[in-house]
C-alpha cells in the first residue's frame, strides 16, 4: 500500500531521527578551522599571530551575530570561535544538526567571501573548512567557566607560540630545537626566556593575542536613543534595539576565582 502523502519510497524519511537540544539550557556553539596548521602555513600566515587572519575570523563571527539575533556573545582565538545562544532560543526548533551545520556553513562562506579584503595579496590556494559542535550547559556558572577556559587556553597557547617563534625567528633555532628548548618549561620560564634573551615583555604584547576577541550583544539604553518618530519607537518596543559592541582585552582573573570574562571598556565600533 502507498503512503497517502507520497511515494512508496517515503518510508525512508522515518529513519531520520529527531535531535532536539534540551529546553532551558544554554547552547554553546564552537567552530574550529580544519587543519589550520597546514592552512596557515600554505597561506603564509605571520607567526606567531597573523592579525589579518584574526580580523577575518572576527568579521565572520560578526556576520553570524548579525544574521542570528539569538547569539548574545562570541569569543574568538586562533582558528576557533565560540558562540553563546540565548537560553530561550527556539532557533530551528533547537534542532542540533540544523543549527550546527547552518552556522558552520555561514561562518565558512563569510570567511571565504571576505578573504580578499584581509588578504589582498594572497590567493586562496584551496577552500578552507571548519568543524562545528554544540555543548549544552545548565547554569551561568558553567558558561562563565567555559569562556574562562577558552581564554586561559588563548593565554597558554600564545605564550608558548610567542616564545617558540622568538627562538626560531630571533634565536636562530630550528623548529625542532625550539620545541626541545620549551619542553618541560612553565609560564615563568617562558616569560624569562622572552625577556632575558629577546627583550620582549610578554605583558605588553597586543591584548588581542593574549586574550582573544569578544563580541557582546547589548541593548541600547533608552536614554541613548536619539529622538525618533513614534512609529520607530513602537517598533523598537516589539523587538528591543540591539547593537553589537566590540570589546577587546577582557581581563581574566584566573587565580582569584573571579571568572568574569566580559569586563567593560575598551574600544567600540
Ligand atoms: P584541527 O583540524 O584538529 O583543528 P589544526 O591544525 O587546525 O587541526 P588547531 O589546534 O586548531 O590545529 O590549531 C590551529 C593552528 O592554526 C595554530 O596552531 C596555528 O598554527 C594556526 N593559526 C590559526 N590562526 C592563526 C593566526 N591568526 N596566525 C598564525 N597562525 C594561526
Ligand atoms: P530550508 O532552509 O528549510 O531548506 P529551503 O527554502 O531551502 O528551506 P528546500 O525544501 O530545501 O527549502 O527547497 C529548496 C528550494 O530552493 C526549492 O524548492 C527551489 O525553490 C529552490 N532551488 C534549489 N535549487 C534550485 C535550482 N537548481 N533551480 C531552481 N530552484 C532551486
Ligand atoms: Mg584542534
Ligand atoms: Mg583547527
Ligand atoms: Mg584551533
Ligand atoms: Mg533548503
Amino acid at each position: 500500500k502507498r503512503n497517502m502523502s507520497g511515494s512508496k519510497f517515503e518510508y525512508v524519511k522515518k529513519y531520520e531521527l529527531p535531535d532536539p537540544l534540551m529546553l532551558g539550557t544554554f547552547i554553546v556553539f564552537r567552530l574550529d578551522g580544519h587543519s589550520f596548521h597546514r592552512f596557515s602555513d600554505e597561506h603564509n600566515f605571520t607567526k606567531p599571530n597573523d592579525k589579518r587572519a584574526l580580523e577575518l575570523m572576527d568579521h565572520a563571527a560578526k556576520a553570524l551575530m548579525e544574521e542570528y539575533p539569538d547569539i548574545i556573545l562570541a569569543f574568538g582565538e586562533s582558528d576557533e570561535y565560540s558562540f553563546l545562544l540565548r537560553k530561550s532560543t527556539s532557533l530551528y526548533n533547537r534542532r542540533q544538526a540544523k543549527i550546527v551545520s547552518t552556522l558552520t556553513s555561514l561562518f565558512t562562506s563569510n570567511y571565504v567571501f571576505h578573504w580578499p579584503r584581509y588578504f589582498p595579496d594572497t590567493q586562496l590556494r584551496y577552500p578552507p573548512s571548519f568543524d562545528g559542535r554544540i555543548v549544552l550547559y545548565p547554569t551561568e556558572r558553567e558558561i562563565k567557566d567555559y569562556f574562562a577556559w577558552r581564554q586561559a587556553d588563548t593565554h597558554i597557547n600564545n605564550l608558548y607560540n610567542t616564545t617558540f617563534w622568538a627562538l626560531v625567528q630571533q634565536g636562530g633555532q630550528t623548529t625542532t630545537e625550539a620545541h626541545a628548548t620549551l619542553r618541560g618549561t612553565v609560564s615563568k620560564d617562558k616569560n624569562e626566556i622572552l625577556f632575558s634573551r629577546f627583550g620582549i615583555n610578554y605583558n605588553i604584547i597586543e591584548p588581542r593575542y593574549r586574550k582573544g576577541s569578544i563580541f557582546v550583544r547589548t541593548e541600547i539604553p533608552e536614554e541613548l536613543l536619539s529622538s525618533q518618530t513614534q512609529t520607530q519607537e513602537e517598533d523598537s518596543e516589539k523587538s528591543p534595539n540591539l547593537q553589537l559592541e566590540e570589546e577587546r582585552r577582557p581581563e581574566l582573573e584566573e587565580s582569584t576565582g573571579n571568572s568574569e570574562t566580559t569586563t567593560k571598556s575598551s574600544k567600540k565600533k
